[in-house]
């Protein structure tokens, strides 16, 4: 790819990444998005296109999507080539991927183009900024939305690969008011905020709930800490790691595999139907190379208060790579309108 200049390019593919696009199309600021590179590491690290929700099966939390037979729907609002690679619609509500390929078609009917590469590596020094894609040549852009998203970390136990979306999942607020986990017991893993967080929520839903946690103690703060230990319906499991995840096709997840951390060799099986990893999430933001201020979790920084303005001027972000906190798709997405507008207005001013 030779060099070529664009006025607007958004780089990422989930919902804040084509909320964002859409926008700007409406717009007329002729945005560009990187949708990221189909590879096998892009697999492993479960940053293919179309972001988080494409790893996910019902969406039942995105405002607009009550549960019914989307399938005439898709057949016409998506255009054949992209619908043949899909699983066939089945009745019930919106898929991760489908809801991921009606928001990829929303932008390009509005004129968005779309690459499928990641950028590699940027330089926001000079302007215009310079962007790399990994498939080679530059792009040089007046303005950049980043909205790249964040990875759930997984423990790599293959058992837990095997079970995903089938019981194993890594966002209680997504998933815990399924029917699969619903008055069933449940294992959290960790020990932070957000695993007694996790821990908390589910025991709304879930008969009991199992946190397992490696050390002697809660990272977690000490209210937040003293939460899990007054609920009756949560009970910690100390020392303990998990080691494998039980189940079968039929039935997904039956139970867990414990293993003490202080007498390796000692395990306990326990009988559950639900496994939340709850061991944190890294943001994707190692290609900017320190380039935008981020905070100590590697999070971009919003510099100014309900703005998605960066550190660098004429560069914003949105979604989960600015958010460690709510981390919802529909979240995510409001934030890429707001980083189109925010970014439509500064283009505006600084290029007429
Ligand atoms: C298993 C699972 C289930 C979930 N279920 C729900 C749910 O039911 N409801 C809900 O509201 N939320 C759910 N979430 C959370 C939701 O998916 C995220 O909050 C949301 O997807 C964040 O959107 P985003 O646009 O910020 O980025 P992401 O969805 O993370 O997408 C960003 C994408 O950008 C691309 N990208 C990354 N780096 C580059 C680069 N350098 N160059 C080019 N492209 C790049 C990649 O394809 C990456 O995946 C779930 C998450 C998971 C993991």
């Amino acid at each position: 790819m030779a060099t070529t200049q664009e006025k607007l390019v958004i780089i990422g593919s989930g919902p804040a990444g084509w909320s964002a696009a859409t926008y700007a199309a409406r717009a007329q600021l002729q945005p560009l998005v990187f949708e990221g590179a189909i590879t096998e590491k892009n697999r492993m690290a479960g940053t293919l296109p179309l972001g988080q929700l494409a790893l996910t099966s019902e969406v039942e939390n995105y405002a607009g999507f009550p549960a019914g037979n989307l399938g005439a729907f898709l057949d016409s609002a998506l255009p054949k080539d992209r619908r043949q690679m899909m699983a066939p619609h089945e009745g019930h509500g919106v898929t991760g991927p489908e809801l991921m390929e009606l928001m990829r078609q929303q932008a390009a009917n509005f004129g968005t183009r779309i690459v499928t590469d990641d950028i590699a590596r940027v330089d926001f020094s000079r302007r215009p900024f310079r962007l790399f894609p990994s498939a080679g040549g530059e792009v040089e852009a007046a303005c950049v939305i980043v909205a790249t998203g964040a990875s759930a970390n997984w423990l790599g136990l293959p058992s837990e690969e095997a079970f995903k979306n089938r019981g194993v999942s890594a966002c209680a607020v997504c998933d815990g008011a399924l029917p699969r986990f619903r008055h069933k017991p449940l294992v959290v893993v960790g020990g932070g905020d957000s695993a007694v967080e996790e821990a908390t929520y589910l025991s709304k839903f879930a008969s009991m709930v199992h946190l397992v946690h490696r050390r002697s103690e809660l990272r977690a703060s000490k209210i937040m800490a003293q939460r899990a230990l007054d609920n009756p319906k949560i009970t910690i499991h100390f020392d303990t790691a998990l080691a494998e995840v039980l189940g079968d096709d039929a039935a997904g997840v039956t139970g867990v595999r414990l293993e003490s951390t202080t007498a390796r060799g000692t395990t306990t099986t326990l009988p559950v139907s639900g496994v939340f990893l709850a061991i944190g999430h890294t943001p994707n933001t190692a290609f900017l190379d320190g380039q935008l201020e981020l905070t100590p979790k590697k999070y971009i920084v919003w510099k100014q208060h309900f703005r998605t303005a960066t550190s660098v001027e004429g560069v914003f972000a949105a979604g989960d790579v600015a958010d460690d906190y709510y981390r919802q798709a529909i979240s995510a997405a409001g934030t890429g309108c707001m980083a189109a507008l925010d970014a439509e207005r500064w283009l505006a001013h600084h290029h007429g």
